[in-house]
């Protein structure tokens, strides 16, 4: 079975609290878009067998779907093997949270492809175990996450929004950026209440105004070449925002074919290692085909 697995950014992204044991307390508003990776299932003779088109994607333990499999079929104590083919269109360590969204498709497709009869629900517990964004990709859309990501509430469904998702050559590590983050000194936070009203509104525009997120100011102290790109994507956008924890930069835009034409304004400005895509919102996560 094939299943289209959506990226995710953040309408805003607030920090709230550090717990002792490193944990980060967040609010925030988690939105698909409608770049996605295909990844192809099929159950095998035994084991865990990944291959990819991404040149540097790992396909041992290391991969987010191998420890999604292992940990059902470690559970469950399921028979045979399991095939899986990711064709990667998600950039990587994007702050897209591609890794998430593809380990949540395979908690989706084994729990079909063996019959284990789990509810969403039930799969979203077992994924927060790998990654606090996974029970969002399980769930998709809109939803509010609050206490350290996992606690979901589905929200009225985004306006259209077109952008322009701009990924530079570099990666940035989430757990680096969340290490150096100093709540202590953040004056003022994400207006994650404002976007709610918006939404419940459809309020394309009070969206847009009101898209925040606390990290930039984090991930520009360590990478200084994001907040260039955000500055170059906002002279030409209606609005710039950093993705999760960077380095990816979106630039909001009325249409499509605006869209285009920041793609290619920014294809002319910027080295070719970026890549610079056209997106809209989409009202889903996972998507069966
Ligand atoms: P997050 O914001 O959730 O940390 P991200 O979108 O910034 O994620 P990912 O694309 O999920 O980043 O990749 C983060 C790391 O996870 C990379 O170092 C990558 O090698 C590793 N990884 C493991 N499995 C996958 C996968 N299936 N797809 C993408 N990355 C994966």
């Amino acid at each position: 079975m094939d299943i289209q697995a959506y990226a995710k950014i953040n309408l805003t992204l607030d920090v709230l609290d550090r717990r002792t044991d490193g944990y980060h307390i967040v609010k925030m508003i988690m939105q698909n878009i409608s770049l996605y990776d295909n990844l192809s299932f099929s159950r095998g003779n035994s084991g865990i067998e990944i291959t990819t088109n991404h040149p540097h994607l790992p396909t041992g333990p290391s991969n987010l779907v191998y420890k999604a499999a292992e940990l059902l079929f470690n559970e469950f104590n399921l028979d045979g093997g399991l095939e899986i083919f990711i064709d990667k269109q998600i950039p990587v360590a994007a702050g897209l949270a591609g890794g998430s969204t593809n380990a949540a498709a395979t908690l989706v497709a084994i729990n079909k492809l063996w019959g284990l009869g789990l509810t969403k629900d039930q799969l979203a517990t077992r994924g927060a175990q790998l990654g606090a964004d996974i029970p969002f990709c399980i769930k998709g859309g809109t939803q509010l996450a609050t206490g350290i990501g996992t606690q979901l509430k589905e929200l009225p469904t985004c306006p259209k929004l077109y952008l322009v998702v701009v990924n530079p050559p570099l990666e940035v590590s989430t757990a680096q950026v969340y290490q150096n983050l100093t709540l202590d000194e953040v004056t003022k936070h994400p207006e994650t209440t404002k976007v709610i009203k918006a939404l419940e509104e459809k309020n394309k525009k009070m969206v847009i105004n009101n898209l925040s997120n606390l990290l930039e100011l984090t991930t520009f102290d360590l990478y200084q070449e994001v907040a260039t790109l955000k500055d170059n994507v906002e002279s030409l956008t209606n609005k710039a925002l950093m993705s999760g924890s960077g380095p990816t930069v979106l630039g909001f835009v009325k249409n499509k074919s605006q869209a285009k034409a920041v793609q290619a304004k920014l294809q002319e400005e910027l080295s070719s290692k970026h890549r610079i895509l056209v997106a809209q919102t989409v009202n889903h996560g996972l998507l069966d085909s």
